[in-house]
């Protein structure tokens, strides 16, 4: 297979991570016989550096011209960096909100699962972990409250403000399509979360998808209301597959998620079109604390490279084989500093990188 990857190394510790991730996903392709062409991209602070800007017309057309775009991390201290002096419109961020709009991607995918040889950094008791937890946060990324008419109006002088969150039953199948698709190829069970005892919006939200659950009869669906939802992640998350959910409670549950796993180092994500097309980042940001320093972990990164090998590429033998070198690499002991524990072996990023690709 010939694969188009356009590469956002980005800023802070992106150069150094995403450097890494190509270096497995060199190693996949050589071993199961795939050419990958890389384009480099420029966005955010490197962008605004060379350009004035964090995204140029042309940045989005090689990215729209590549199967897949895979993205270390843009920004810097927003308190120190010069590109938090610019209008907001021209900041790093401004560059990646500008490239999701443009690429059309309203599914984000962020898995949270437990390494047991991690286990220590989970702030969960051992007898609620049990045999760990494999979960994937499916969230609605283009609609719903943060994208609702808002306002904030004077009323017999009194402020009053007020945000609407809307969808059509249009956004709403596509991306119960994409999870029930998701959790075909995972373990079959979909947890639909919204508020549909109160809110008309989590109403048609819950009938949409029981409409879209009867063309994959083969995935299990329950429904679950939000706030028992950020119970039961934290009493028992291990009963969850595939959690479908809106934007608002998405962008709450994936945070909770991602902190029983203990790392942000750990953490990938991949944010999806209707079509295979996907831009594929860590969760972290561009940690400019240690960048520049070859400490950075960048697990996140080649385990991002790994969903993209899945989700765009269908290539899910060369995804299971990187997953594995990263599970392979922690059973031996090895460590980046900010998952170090005593009597493992502290390694660098390029070292991280090095041993993983050589475990493909
Ligand atoms: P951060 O995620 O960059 O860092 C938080 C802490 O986690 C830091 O101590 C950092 O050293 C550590 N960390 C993060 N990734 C790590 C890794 N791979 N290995 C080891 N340690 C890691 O969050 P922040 O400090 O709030 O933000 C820094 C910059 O990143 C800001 O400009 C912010 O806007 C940007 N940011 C970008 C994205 C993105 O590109 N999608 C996401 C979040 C934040």
């Amino acid at each position: 297979m010939n694969c188009k990857i356009a590469l956002i190394s980005g800023d802070g510790i992106g150069p150094e991570i995403v450097r890494e991730a190509k270096k497995v996903l060199d190693a996949a392709a050589k071993k199961y016989g795939h050419t990958i062409t890389y384009t480099d991209v420029l966005m955010g602070g490197a962008s605004i550096d060379v350009h004035g800007i964090p995204l140029t017309d042309s940045a989005i057309s090689d990215c729209q011209a590549a199967d897949a775009v895979l993205m270390g991390s843009i920004g810097g201290n927003t308190s120190t960096s010069p590109w938090y002096q610019l209008p907001a419109d021209r900041r790093p961020e401004a560059g990646l909100l500008k490239l999701r709009k443009s690429l059309r991607l309203f599914a984000n995918l962020r898995p949270a699962s437990l390494y047991q040889e991690l286990k220590a950094a989970c702030p969960l008791r051992n007898e609620i972990i049990g045999d760990g937890f494999d979960l994937m946060i499916m969230r609605e990324l283009t609609g719903g409250l943060y994208f609702g008419e808002r306002k904030t109006v004077e009323e017999n002088g009194i402020l009053k403000a007020y945000d609407t969150l809307t969808y059509d039953e249009n956004e709403i199948r596509r991306i119960a399509k994409k999870g029930f698709e998701i959790a075909q190829k995972r373990r079959k069970k979909v947890t639909s979360v919204d508020k549909a005892n109160v809110s008309d919006s989590s109403r048609l939200w819950r009938k949409v998808v029981e409409e879209v659950a009867k063309d994959y009869p083969d995935v299990l669906l329950e429904h679950m209301l939000v706030d028992n939802c950020a119970m039961q992640l934290v009493k028992d998350p291990g009963q969850f597959d595939v959690i479908l959910t809106e934007n608002m409670f998405g962008d709450i549950l994936s945070d909770e998620a991602s902190m029983i796993t203990g790392s942000i180092g750990m953490l990938p994500s991949a944010s999806l079109n209707d079509t295979k097309f996907g831009l594929y980042e860590p969760s972290g940001g561009s940690a400019p604390d240690i960048a520049g320093q070859n400490i950075a972990n960048p697990i996140a990164t080649i385990l991002s490279a790994a969903m993209m090998l899945r989700f765009s590429f269908d290539l899910d033998q060369e995804a299971d084989a990187v997953e594995q070198a990263v599970q392979k690499v922690l059973t031996e002991g090895y460590r980046t500093g900010d998952i170090m524990s005593e009597g493992c072996t502290k390694v660098s990023t390029s070292e991280m990188g090095d041993l993983i690709a050589e475990r493909i």
